[in-house]
């Protein structure tokens, strides 16, 4: 895949052009993004610099000791320290960084506490002084393509983090595509997306521009405009229920994979919809509306019942969710959708931990995925102009960038 920093960096090479002179407002992004670096602290010769790792089951003494810093200064070291960091915070292989005098005398120390911070020691007149600073990030502006062939996980493991761009995926599709049932091999992924360095370190995603997911041979597209996405079109990526109504995490990834292959249809009693997933899992409101029943109902376990406010066409629906390990709302009470209402279990009767899910429509229950969804929102339209002039470069980004696959189904480089 070309996610290597090298050919990322090439891409964005390419890119930068293209998009400064197509989409002005991606510059003024690239400005917001230049971070002022807090001068460093300099120490010029004769000091003495010394680079390690944390040992399993070291503390932050017995590593000075190792440098030949005494109890004393160790334990001064520490006093400075307990205020900002937590000294049993301290882990195997982080890395550390110990500056002496030439003739031993710990001038700092500096650690790196994660991807994103550093703790930093000082010796002054006065004795040790530390603070906790956050790394100055450099964001740039970045593509990245992938090729389903057995998961969405397997087909971004390559991408540095590639799982949490997984989820990334799902967040800004988890309205119109049910992750958990609807995955296909032959499935395309592309984002055009932030990506933040320290130095040349990748560290993390920042905000994704203009994202495409091509499932079963369909094409989503979405383009990041005043924090909401809209598709090619300038209609928004939100819909009124959720198709999968729970959390779709890498916990799940073994059930969801599942999913990819034809599965046993069981004759059932009930109409509905049935997910697997762990135990544990974060169900969650499918739709807006107000709960109508938390508690134990019979073979269904421990339910909740959402009422929803009346539609555009003006049918009245509810939305149940059975065989749940716990219950996180009450009757009564309001929720949004998106937000938890429990989580995945197997109470009542359930062979095994699963997600019953079913809606019914003037009272007559039905598969939810048998019902057509409501059509999206369109972008206000004092917007669309500026909204569709503002997502052509973007646009043509996306339709530039190939998915190609070798036989792993990842993209090749
Ligand atoms: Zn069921």
């Amino acid at each position: 895949m070309s996610l290597s920093k090298c050919s990322a960096v090439s891409v964005w090479l390419v890119l930068l052009p293209l998009l400064l002179v197509i989409v002005p407002r991606y510059t003024r992004i690239e400005a917001e993004a230049t971070v002022t670096e807090e001068a460093p602290v300099e120490f010029p010769p004769p000091f003495e610099f010394a680079d390690g790792v944390f040992e399993p089951n070291a503390t932050l003494s017995t590593t000075l000791a190792s440098y030949d810093v005494s109890p004393e200064i160790s334990f001064a070291v520490a006093r400075a320290i307990e205020p900002v960091f937590d000294l049993r915070s301290f882990r195997p292989d982080h890395e550390f960084q110990v500056v002496r005098e030439q003739d031993g005398r710990l001038v700092a120390f500096e650690y790196a506490v994660d991807d994103e911070r550093v703790l930093r020691v000082v010796g002054e007149s006065d004795g040790f002084h530390a603070r906790v600073d956050d790394l100055p990030l450099e964001t740039h502006l970045e593509t990245v393509s992938a090729g389903v062939k057995d998961s969405l996980w397997g087909a971004l493991a390559d991408a540095p983090r590639g799982d949490s761009l997984v989820m990334v995926l799902a967040d800004i599709f988890d309205a119109q595509v049910d992750f958990y049932r609807d995955i296909r091999s032959g499935d395309e992924i592309r984002f055009v997306i932030e990506k933040k360095y320290y130095h040349d370190r990748f560290v993390k995603y920042g905000t994704v521009h203009a994202a495409e997911f091509v499932n079963q041979g369909k094409s989503l597209q979405a383009y990041r405009f005043q924090d909401e996405y809209y598709d090619e079109n300038g209609m928004s990526t939100r819909r009124s229920f959720l198709p999968a109504p729970l959390e779709f995490t890498r916990i799940s990834s073994g059930f969801s994979n599942a999913r990819l292959h034809p599965i046993l249809n069981t004759v059932r009693a009930h109409k509905g919809v049935d997910f697997a997933a762990p135990t544990g899992t974060d169900v969650r409101a499918a739709a807006d509306g107000t709960v109508t029943f938390a508690g134990t109902n019979g073979g269904f376990g421990k339910m909740v019942s959402i009422r929803h406010p009346r539609d555009s066409r003006g049918e009245t629906i509810a939305t149940d969710y059975a065989h749940l390990s716990r219950i996180s709302v009450r009757s009564g009470q309001r929720v949004r959708q998106g937000d938890k209402i429990g989580e995945v279990g197997m109470t009542g009767t359930a062979t095994g931990p699963h997600l019953h899910y079913q809606m019914s429509v003037n009272g007559q229950i039905i598969d939810p995925r048998s019902r057509r969804a409501d059509p999206p929102e369109p972008i206000d339209r004092a917007l669309r102009d500026e909204y569709m002039a503002s997502i052509v470069g973007m646009h043509d980004v996306l339709e530039g960038l190939a998915v190609p696959y070798d036989n792993s189904g990842r993209v090749a480089e």
